[in-house]
C-alpha cells in the first residue's frame, strides 16, 4: 500500500529508480529496434534492386542485431529485484516477509515449516494464485498453508517437491509497493534442516540482489547460519547481507539489554567485517537490526483494520522505528544492486549493438557506394563508345549525302538521256 514516487523530504524513492531505469532502457531498446527495422526495409528494397550489391552477411547480420534485441526487451522486462530470507527456523523470517508485505501471506507460526523455497511475487491478476515450477497450472492461493507445511499428512503435492523446490505466490500487485515495485521475495527452508546449500546456492541465490538473516535475539549465530553465507560469499563477490535481530521485544524486560544489544553488535561486525568481508566497519550500522517483527507486522494489519489489538511490548516504537529503518537501507541496497547487475549489463550490450549496427550500416553503404562508382564509370565508358560510334556514323551518313546527291544526278541524267535518246 503507499503511493510510488517522492518521499516526503523529495528524495526519489529508491525502488522507483529501478522502474525508471527499466523505463528507460526500454525506450532506448525500442528506438534501436526502430532503426534496426528501418535499415532491413532498406536491404529489402536494395537486395531487389541489384543482389549482387547486397552482402548476404550483412543481411544476416541485421537480422541477427533484430533478433538479440527482441531477446534482450523481452529479458528486462522480466527482470526484477530479489532478496532473499535466511534462517533458522522459526526465527521469524515469514513473519518479516509478511510484516514487509503489511499483509499475512506466508504461513507462520511453530510447526508451519516451511519444506520449500516460497518466493513471492506480484501478479496483475485480481486474485493471486500459486505455481509449482514442475506443475504448469495454477494453484488456489488458499492452498498455501498445506503445500508449505512439511509436517502436513495430506499433502498430495509433495511427493513431486524436493526440498529445493520452488513454489511461487503470486500475490496481486496493487496490494502491495513492494510488489508492485518488482520486488521479488524468497522465503528459505530453516537452514537447521540438514541443507544442501550449494545446491540451494546455485538454484535460487546467484541472482539475489540482497540476503536478509533473521535471526533470534535470544540465541547467538549457528554455525549452520554462518556455512551458508560463508558458501554465499564464496559464490558471489561481495553479497550484500542484513542482520535482523529478531524477537528483541522478548529482550526488551532485560535490565542489561543494551549490553546485550552491543555483545551482538560486536559479533556480527566480526562476521561481517572480518570474516566475510562483505561490508566496512562503517557500513555495519546500516546493516544489522534489533526489530520485532511480530509487532511490525501486528500494527500494520492494525492499521489495515484487519486486527484489532496489535501485540505491543515494552519499548515498542524504538523497535518499529529500527524496522523501518532496516525497510529504507534494504530498498536503497536492493534498488543499487539490482540496477547495477541487472541493468548495467544490457546498457552494455545495447552499447555493442549500435556499435554492429554502425559498423554494419557503413560497410553496406560502402558497398553501395563503390558499385555506384564502378556503374557511373561503365556507364560514362559505354557513353563515351556509343558517341564514338554515333559520331563515326555521321561521317559515314555526311559522305553518303554527298556520293548519294551526285549519284541521283547522275541517275536522273542518265535516266533522261535514255528517254530522250
Ligand atoms: P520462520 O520459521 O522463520 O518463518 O518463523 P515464523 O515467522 O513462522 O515465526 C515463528 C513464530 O515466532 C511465530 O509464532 C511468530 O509469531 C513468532 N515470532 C516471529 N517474530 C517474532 C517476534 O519478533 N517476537 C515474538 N515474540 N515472536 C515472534
Amino acid at each position: 500500500s503507499g503511493k510510488v514516487g517522492r518521499r516526503n523530504n523529495g528524495e526519489i524513492e529508491p525502488l522507483q529508480r529501478f522502474a525508471d531505469a527499466k523505463k528507460i532502457l526500454g525506450e532506448i531498446y525500442d528506438d534501436l529496434n526502430g532503426y534496426v527495422n528501418e535499415t532491413e526495409c532498406f536491404y529489402n528494397a536494395l537486395k531487389e534492386f541489384d543482389p549482387t550489391t547486397m552482402q548476404e552477411k550483412a543481411y544476416e547480420e541485421i537480422q541477427d542485431i533484430r533478433e538479440s534485441i527482441r531477446m534482450i526487451i523481452d529479458t528486462f522486462q522480466r527482470d526484477n529485484m530479489k532478496v532473499v530470507f535466511f534462517g533458522r527456523t522459526s526465527n521469524g523470517k515469514s513473519t518479516t516477509i509478511n510484516a514487509m508485505l503489511h499483509s499475512k501471506i506466508l504461513p507462520q507460526g511453530m510447526g508451519h515449516t516451511t519444506c520449500c523455497f516460497l518466493q513471492v511475487q506480484g501478479t496483475s491478476d485480481d486474485d493471486g494464485f500459486l505455481l509449482l515450477d514442475e506443475r504448469p497450472s495454477q494453484i488456489p492461493l488458499n492452498e498455501l498453508g498445506k503445500i508449505g507445511h512439511a509436517l502436513s499428512e495430506d499433502n498430495s503435492y509433495l511427493p513431486a517437491m524436493g526440498q529445493d523446490s520452488l513454489l511461487r505466490v503470486m500475490y496481486p500487485k496493487r496490494e502491495n509497493r513492494l510488489l508492485q515495485n518488482d520486488v521479488v521475495i524468497l522465503d528459505s527452508p530453516g537452514v537447521d534442516l540438514s541443507p544442501q546449500f550449494d545446491s540451494w546456492i546455485d538454484k535460487h541465490c546467484l541472482d539475489a540482489d540482497v540476503f536478509v538473516l533473521v535471526c533470534n535475539a535470544e540465541a547467538t549465530l549457528t554455525q549452520a547460519e554462518k556455512s551458508f553465507f560463508y558458501r554465499v560469499s564464496k559464490k558471489l563477490s561481495k553479497p550484500n547481507v542484513f542482520i535482523l535481530n529478531n524477537r528483541w521485544d522478548a529482550s526488551a524486560a532485560d535490565d542489561n539489554v543494551e549490553q546485550v544489544r552491543s555483545q551482538h553488535l560486536t559479533r556480527f561486525k566480526q562476521f561481517l567485517v572480518d570474516e566475510l568481508q562483505v561490508c566496512s566497519s562503517l557500513e555495519v550500522q546500516n546493516r544489522v537490526f534489533f526489530v520485532s517483527s511480530r509487532e511490525v507486522l501486528d500494527s500494520r494489519l492494525k492499521a489495515r483494520g484487519l486486527i484489532e489489538k496489535a501485540y505491543e511490548m515494552d519499548g515498542y516504537q524504538k523497535r518499529a522505528y529500527e524496522f523501518n529503518q532496516f525497510e529504507r537501507q534494504f530498498e536503497q541496497c536492493i534498488s543499487r544492486s539490482a540496477i547495477r547487475s541487472k541493468f548495467e549489463a544490457h546498457a552494455r550490450r545495447a552499447d555493442e549493438l549500435v556499435h554492429r549496427v554502425r559498423n554494419n550500416v557503413d560497410e553496406v553503404y560502402g558497398d553501395t557506394l563503390a558499385r555506384k562508382e564502378t556503374f557511373e564509370r561503365e556507364l560514362e565508358e559505354s557513353t563515351k563508345e556509343f558517341n564514338n560510334c554515333r559520331h563515326n556514323f555521321s561521317a559515314f551518313e555526311k559522305a553518303y549525302r554527298e556520293q548519294t546527291e551526285g549519284l541521283q544526278a547522275e541517275v536522273h541524267l542518265k535516266v533522261s538521256a535514255d528517254y530522250y535518246e
